[in-house]
């Protein structure tokens, strides 16, 4: 027996039945990110494992168990594929920023309003929502320009809006703020303070993570972890007076906006780069993998990568999750055939096969079997790719020059002249528009 190859664990092949859906998510969201400014920017899918790991930090869960870095191979001493120290990306703002750093994009324009809708690589463990591949759809707004909480306000809002768009409405979103460098700091210390009686309750991860990365405590899904903070008061005494005002001035615009939030001092983003405002959107119908999306505020990443000292903020949302949130209903499948075309006999083939190719030579979408066999059994197949018409051609067709025209909606159907085939084509090019 051959082996039977499989798609590797933790990633899915995106089935023509299911593609539409992608693409009508995509179509809707690039839509909104054209009304609201953003332009798209493609980087590959690998970049130097050191972005990673110097962008979203050392101690992060990504870099420290999920990296998926590529090994280089020796095949011989004249052909070494240079590939060491490279990993599959596994989020995509530290690449925009690279990309924004090398391509000089600051001296291009002062604010750079920039999106992307690709795949994305981590090294989980699957389950439903949890994928080795998956896709974000993500903004990044990166520029001198961006230091307004209004940007913030926008970039939320922005988030919560293509929700909307796709008519996913029981969604969550929680924002707070870790404000500056300075703050964050701070606010270690304090959770520290607080976290120190129990650090001996917490889960080996957590003990490790108290002293290297305490806010990824806050995040943990263990049980007693989370009893644990769960107990946790914390508030915002943290923070200095600047940071106060300017997290008081997003929410203000989020509330111009009508947009609702609730503020969670314990919201806190596993990655070192955020400063400032971070918020999350969840929906509690996912089960367990309930984020929908995150994002927030770095303020020095792109200076921390060697570029200008520019501000940044953005966020990504998880596409396969985004699809299992929608409601089903709106995801009706576009029939892609409009004119199924039926040969009764060879004859009728030849003249089918010239009729379907002016067809598509005027864009009508179109189709048939190549092979004769019974109406009936050719009519399944029409059926099948939801065709909205049938042209039906068999010795008797051919003898009076016409054809047999269904309505397969209506299930009328009438003779039309083969002569008429331009004047039924534009009839159909109308119904089709
Ligand atoms: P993160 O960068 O981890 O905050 O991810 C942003 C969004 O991407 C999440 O809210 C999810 O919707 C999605 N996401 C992250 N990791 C995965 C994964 N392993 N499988 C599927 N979706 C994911």
């Amino acid at each position: 027996m051959l082996k039977k190859f499989l798609v590797p664990r933790g990633t899915s092949d995106i089935l023509p039945d299911e593609i539409f859906r992608w693409q009508e998510v995509e179509s809707e969201v690039r839509n909104l990110l054209r009304v609201y400014g953003y332009k798209e920017i493609r980087t590959p899918i690998f970049e130097e494992t050191d972005l990673f790991v110097r962008s979203m930090g050392q101690t992060s869960d990504v870099v420290q168990k999920q990296m998926l870095t590529l090994q280089s191979q020796k095949k011989s001493d004249a052909d070494d594929i240079e590939i060491g120290g490279l990993s599959l990306r596994p989020e995509g703002t530290a690449p925009i920023v690279r990309s924004y750093i090398q391509n000089d994009l600051d001296k291009k324009e002062s604010l750079s309003k920039l999106f992307y809708i690709g795949p994305m690589f981590r090294g989980e463990r699957p389950q439903k929502g949890r994928l080795r591949q998956f896709h974000q759809i993500g903004v990044e707004a990166i520029g001198p320009g961006t230091s307004s909480p209004y940007l913030d306000a926008e970039v939320i809002a922005l988030s919560v809006n293509i929700l909307k768009v796709l008519d996913i409405k029981h969604y969550r979103l929680k924002i707070n703020t870790l404000g500056a460098l300075q703050d964050k700091e701070n606010f270690s210390k304090f959770l520290r303070q607080k976290l120190k009686p129990n650090v001996s309750n917490l889960c080996e991860d957590c003990q490790k993570r108290f002293e290297r990365n305490v806010f990824r405590i806050l995040d943990c899904k263990n049980k007693t972890c989370k009893l644990v903070v769960d107990q946790l008061e914390l508030g915002s005494d943290y923070l200095s007076e600047e940071s106060r005002r300017y997290f008081a001035h997003v929410r203000e615009a989020l509330d111009s906006l009508n947009i609702e939030y609730e503020q969670s001092f314990k919201l806190v983003r596993g990655l070192d780069y955020y400063t400032h405002t971070v918020f999350e959107i969840s929906d509690s119908s996912l089960g367990s993998q309930d984020a929908l999306g995150a994002g927030g505020r770095y303020n020095n990443l792109v200076s921390d990568l060697g570029g200008p000292q520019v501000d940044s903020v953005g966020f990504a949302l998880g596409m396969e999750r985004i699809l299992l949130a929608m409601p089903k209903e709106t995801m009706v499948a576009k029939s892609a055939v409009n004119v199924y075309i039926i040969a009764l006999d060879e004859i009728s083939l030849k003249r089918a096969f010239q009729i379907l190719n002016i067809l598509r030579s005027h864009e009508i979408s179109s189709d048939m079997t190549y092979r004769i066999s019974s109406l009936k059994s050719q009519m399944r197949l029409a059926d099948k790719v939801g065709a909205r018409y049938v042209m039906i051609l068999g010795e008797n067709e051919i003898k009076k020059g016409v054809v047999t025209l269904k309505d397969m909606q209506t299930g009328t159907q009438r003779e039309e002249k083969v002569d008429n085939l331009s004047k039924i084509t534009q009839q159909l090019i109308e119904k089709q528009l």
